[in-house]
C-alpha cells in the first residue's frame, strides 16, 4: 500500500477512531481542555484548496470535526472551498505568513495580517490561526505572533502555544515523512519526547503501543496526500528535490 494517499489517510482515521480517541478542533480545544481522550487534526492549507476539500469530505463520512488554515495567496484563498469545507463542520482559520510576504516590516504585517483575518471572517468564522513557516525565507512569522493582540481581535490561540500547555504529542507530515527532524526548518516541536515514526503506518503501529496514553495533535497537509499515480510521483521526487534544499540549508545555517 503507497504512503500519503487517501486510502491510507482513511486506515489513519479509522484507527484513530478505533484507538477511542475523540476528535476535537483547535477552537475546541482552545475552549476547554477536553477531559476524555482525544486527536486535534490541524490541516494547514499550502497549496491545492481542492486536494483539502477531498480531505473534508473523506472526514466528514466518518463523522470527524477537524481543523483546516488557509493561506490568503491567490491559488489557496478559494471562498467556495472554504465555504465548503466549513459547511461540512470544520474549522476554517488563517494560515498567515504577513511577515514574510512583507520581507519583515513588523507594523505593516499587523494592519495586513488584521485586514486578513476581516477578509477570512467575510466568508466563514475565524476563531484560531497557524503560521505559515516559509522556510527559505528569512523572516520567521513567529515574530509577528508576539505583535498580535489575539483578544483584542476575537482570536482565541494558535497551535504552538496549545501544544505546549496541554502537553500534546505533535507529529507533522512535513517532508512527506512523519517527523523527519533533518528537514524540518521551521516546525521546531517536531519529535518531542524523541519518538521516531517515518511512516503513516509506523504511525498506525504506534497508536496501540508507544503513544497508548498520548492525546494527539497531527499536522497534516493535503497537497502531500494524492490517490492518483501522476501527482503522487510527482510528489514524491519534489519532495526528494526539496529535502536536500533543506537539508543543506540546516548544514549551512548551523554552521556545520
Ligand atoms: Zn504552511
Amino acid at each position: 500500500m503507497r504512503d500519503f494517499t487517501l486510502k491510507t489517510y482513511k486506515l489513519l482515521l479509522a484507527h484513530l477512531q478505533d484507538s477511542g480517541r475523540r476528535f476535537y478542533t483547535l477552537e475546541d480545544i482552545c475552549k476547554d481542555k477536553p477531559q476524555d481522550s482525544f486527536v486535534v487534526l490541524r490541516h494547514d492549507v499550502d497549496r491545492k484548496p481542492y486536494n483539502a476539500l477531498k480531505m473534508a469530505e473523506l472526514e466528514n463520512a466518518k463523522d470527524i470535526r477537524s481543523t483546516y488554515y488557509f493561506r490568503i495567496t491567490k491559488k489557496v484563498f478559494d471562498p467556495e472551498c472554504i465555504r465548503n469545507i466549513s459547511s461540512l463542520g470544520h474549522e476554517v482559520g488563517y494560515h498567515f505568513e504577513d511577515l514574510s510576504s512583507l520581507h519583515g516590516d513588523i507594523d505593516e504585517a499587523v494592519d495586513s495580517f488584521k485586514r486578513n483575518i476581516e477578509k477570512f471572517r467575510q466568508i466563514v468564522p475565524v476563531s484560531t490561526v497557524s503560521m505559515h513557516g516559509r522556510p527559505l525565507s528569512r523572516f520567521d512569522n513567529k515574530e509577528l505572533m508576539k505583535r498580535i493582540d489575539f483578544g483584542e481581535l476575537g482570536l482565541l490561540c494558535e497551535p504552538y502555544s496549545i501544544v505546549e500547555k496541554l502537553d500534546l504529542r505533535y507529529f507533522t507530515d512535513v517532508g512527506r515523512k512523519w517527523n523527519n527532524d533533518s528537514v524540518n526548518l521551521r516546525d521546531k516541536i517536531t519529535g518531542q519526547k524523541g519518538l521516531s515514526l517515518r511512516t503513516t503506518f509506523d504511525v498506525i503501529n504506534a497508536l496501540a503501543d508507544e503513544l497508548k496514553d498520548e492525546n494527539l495533535m497531527l499536522s497534516i497537509h493535503p497537497e502531500r496526500w494524492e490517490d492518483d499515480m501522476f501527482p503522487w510521483v510527482r510528489n514524491a521526487v519534489w519532495q526528494k528535490v526539496k529535502n536536500a534544499g533543506k537539508y543543506i540549508l540546516i548544514k549551512t545555517r548551523h554552521g556545520s
